[in-house]
C-alpha cells in the first residue's frame, strides 16, 4: 500500500512538473514555436512515462509491488506511452505546419467546450406562485389555482 501511494506521488509529481508545458502560449507567438510546444509537451510526457515505467519495473524486480498491482499499473503507463507515441509519429508525418497547427488549435478549442456542454436545456415554466411545473397552454396553475 505505501508502495502505491509512492507511485501516486511519484505520478503526481510528473504531472505536475508538466503542467506547465501544458498551459497555452499568449497570443501572439510564432507559428513556429506553437509547434515546438506541442512536441515538447508530447517529448516531455514521453520522458517522464518512460521513468515511470521504469521505476515500477525497479520496484517490482525488487519484490515491492503485487503481481497484479504492477500488471495494472504498467498497462496504464503503457497506454499512455503508446497514445503519446502516437501522437509523435503524427506530428512526425505532418510535413505541413499548417496541419499541426490547425490541429492543436483545433484540441485546445474543444476542451473546454466538452467540459461545459452539461448546461440545462429543458427548463419547463413554473408557476409564480407555488412554484409547480406548468402545463403548456393552460391559462391557470394546475396546483394552486394562480393565473398566469
Ligand atoms: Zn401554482
Amino acid at each position: 500500500m505505501l508502495i502505491l501511494a509512492c507511485s501516486a506521488i511519484v505520478l503526481l509529481a510528473g504531472v505536475y512538473v508538466a503542467t506547465p508545458l501544458f498551459r497555452e502560449p499568449k497570443g501572439n507567438l510564432e507559428v513556429e514555436l506553437l509547434a515546438e510546444t506541442e512536441l515538447d509537451r508530447l517529448l516531455n510526457r514521453k520522458a517522464i512515462v518512460y521513468s515511470n515505467l521504469k521505476d515500477l519495473e525497479f520496484e517490482y524486480k525488487m519484490g515491492r509491488l503485487a503481481d497484479s498491482d504492477f500488471g495494472r499499473l504498467e498497462a496504464g503507463l503503457k497506454s499512455e506511452a503508446a497514445v503519446i507515441l502516437q501522437k509523435l509519429d503524427q506530428l512526425g508525418v505532418e510535413s505541413n505546419l499548417d496541419d499541426v497547427i490547425e490541429k492543436d488549435i483545433a484540441n485546445r478549442k474543444a476542451k473546454p467546450q466538452s467540459s461545459r456542454s452539461t448546461v440545462r436545456t429543458s427548463q419547463a415554466a413554473r408557476c409564480p406562485l407555488c412554484g409547480a411545473e406548468l402545463i403548456p397552454g393552460k391559462k391557470f396553475c394546475g396546483d394552486c389555482g394562480q393565473r398566469i
